[in-house]
């Protein structure tokens, strides 16, 4: 497949059922610059295009496009295009599916994990205080996906370096929890797998002191080795 889609350019390849396939697999398979001009990305984009074109822009090919461009986006550091394209697919699953469906809420989650990852901090915690408040008066705070969020909202304080508001988080949301019997279905269980893994790049681009401060004392240490041992 791969050197099939290498004989290829993505921009002036036609939308064919089996290259959308193929490229939205490729394209998410792809490491950020492996290969050279943004390969990537541009059969990202070929395959977000075409599935749009081919299937409409509520069929789950165009969906699936959609997600593997936005990875794609924010691996390239284009961050801000992949929230935007993020809200673009939320606001077509509120209008096919209403407000409270369970994809929503995943989709909304989502938008404030990558405006968190583009530096937006404070806007997106907000975001996932009033998403997880929500769902969980809808659902209740023991609720599986109302417990997940939590932890979900926990981690974006940690990664900003409050860690004290994270732990208080995360302890609610493990307080809440009860955790199902063994025979109970798969999906009584909290899904883990959901909350993203910490962002160690975040602190460069953090709305909040505390990581600047530290960025700039490991910076300071690495050019001076007496300061060292000031660290924490
Ligand atoms: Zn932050």
């Amino acid at each position: 497949m791969r050197a099939a889609l290498l004989e290829l350019d993505p921009a002036t390849s036609p939308p064919r059922d089996d290259l959308i396939a193929a490229a939205t697999m490729y394209a998410g398979l792809l490491r950020p610059h492996e290969v050279a001009e943004w390969l990537s990305l541009r059969w990202a984009r070929y395959a977000y295009r075409s599935a749009t074109a081919c299937f409409g822009p509520v069929d789950e090919r165009t969906f699936a496009a959609a997600a593997v461009l936005s990875t794609v986006m924010a691996a390239y550091r284009l961050e801000d295009a992949a929230v935007e394209l993020r809200e673009q697919i939320a606001a077509r699953l509120t209008d096919r599916f209403g407000p409270a469906h369970p994809r929503v809420h995943t989709a909304r989650v989502e938008i404030a994990v990558a405006r968190h990852a583009a530096g937006h901090c404070v806007q997106a915690i907000d975001e996932l205080a009033e998403i997880c408040l929500s769902w969980a008066r809808r659902h209740g705070g023991s609720d599986v996906v109302t417990v997940t969020t939590r932890l979900q909202l926990a981690a974006l304080h940690d990664a900003c370096g409050r860690h004290s508001g994270a732990a208080r988080r995360a302890a609610l949301a493990m307080r809440s929890y009860h955790p199902p019997q063994a025979d109970s279905p798969a999906a009584d269980r909290p899904d883990l797998t959901w909350i993203t893994d910490p962002d160690h790049t975040h602190a460069v681009l953090c709305q909040h002191e505390y990581p600047r401060r530290l960025l700039r004392r490991l910076r300071d240490a690495a050019r001076n080795p007496l300061n060292r041992r000031h660290l924490p």
